[in-house]
């Protein structure tokens, strides 16, 4: 249920509406707005029904919450959108976060010297991958344990914070000694004991939509995360496989107005997965931004012929301060600003 105070609530009222939806088992989420604050209410909703919070001091009215995905909708914050606040860097609203960095790490020249590139060429993020997720059991699998050190060494160097993705609930300890914002790869979308134990951690999220999954999929993928108490969730559009073979994936352009629509929770496009092509790599990065999303996660390796994994994806890295330059207008068209420190 959705408690909406009055704009002249105190905030002893506000309180009060707090206290009296947990004494009946359910959490209270506020958010307070500029104008009013409103009070998400999930639990068991007959029990919420029954405290008649609609006749409570300072509310205005009661509604319920329509949506599977609560804590996910737009409806909970009442229409005002998430910023996320990631070591320094904001991401959500009107702020627009670069997340580049290689496919897979590699080597300790090759993480460092994109790092270098990406960082120096306005990234908020550097992107790279320590376990990965490959189609083939005989593909290279990542450094591991190996990849979370250079990627804690191109920290280090940089200052840039890391996007890394967690596979496997064993390797959660190893990744939050390095990992800013833990990615859930596409195929772990909906490994839900994943999600609910990253819900448990204090870490940002950052979950790409699966394959062949809904909007409505996804968010309920964040609700696992949110749930557990953990409110730094961005969603990633990647690409959904379609009927179409003349590219890699289908980059679904809609899910972003569409999702805004639906959720308060930031959403940023990854074209390098999507496309599987360098070429078409620009052409998505700028469709997104001007779509509105609030930041893009692209491929970047210094050398792509050579790289281990997605190569032909990978824009190279001298080509990104051009990349950069042509993005950030895009974004400016959406109404928005680079973030970066
Ligand atoms: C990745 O970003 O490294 C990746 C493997 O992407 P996806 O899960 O979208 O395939
Ligand atoms: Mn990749």
């Amino acid at each position: 249920m959705m408690i909406i105070m009055k704009p002249t609530a105190t905030e002893k009222e506000i309180q009060a509406v707090i206290e009296r939806v947990e004494s009946a088992g359910a959490r209270a989420h506020p958010s307070r707005g500029e104008e009013v604050t409103v009070i998400g209410a999930v639990g068991d909703r007959e029990h919420v029904t029954r405290l008649g919070l609609d006749a409570s001091p300072g509310v205005e009215r009661v509604v319920p919450i329509l949506k599977p995905f609560k804590l996910a909708s737009a409806q909970l914050r009442h229409g005002v959108r998430s910023v996320l606040e990631i070591a320094g860097r904001r991401i959500g609203g009107q702020h627009f976060a670069l997340i580049a960095g290689p496919c897979t790490v590699e080597s300790r020249d090759q993480v460092l010297a994109t790092a270098n590139v990406v960082r120096d060429g306005g990234a908020a993020f550097l992107r790279g991958g320590a376990y990965k997720p490959r189609t083939s059991p005989y593909s290279f699998q990542g450094l591991g344990q190996e990849g979370l050190r250079l990627l804690a060494e191109a920290k280090e160097e940089t200052g840039l914070p890391i996007v890394t993705e967690l596979m496997d609930v064993r390797d959660l300890d190893a990744i939050l000694e390095v990992a800013d914002v833990i990615q859930v790869g596409a195929r772990n979308m909906q490994n839900y004991p994943l999600l609910a134990e990253i819900g448990r951690c204090d870490r940002p999220v950052l979950i790409k939509r699966g394959l062949s999954s809904t909007l409505e999929e996804l968010l309920m993928s964040a609700e696992y995360v949110l749930k557990e108490g953990n409110e730094n969730v961005i969603l990633c559009e990647r690409g959904i496989r379609t009927f179409e073979t003349a590219y890699r994936f289908t980059l679904d352009i809609m899910a972003i107005p569409v999702l805004k629509e639906m959720t308060h929770l930031p959403v940023v496009v990854d074209p390098s997965h999507a496309a599987g092509r360098r070429d078409l790599v620009v052409p998505l990065s700028l469709a997104a931004a001007a779509a509105g999303a609030d930041g893009v996660m692209v491929e970047v390796h210094p050398q792509p012929e050579a790289a281990i994994c997605d190569g032909p994806q990978a824009l190279p890295a001298d080509e990104f301060p051009a990349y950069v330059d042509q993005v950030i207008q895009a974004a400016e068209l959406a109404g928005k600003e680079l973030s970066r420190v």
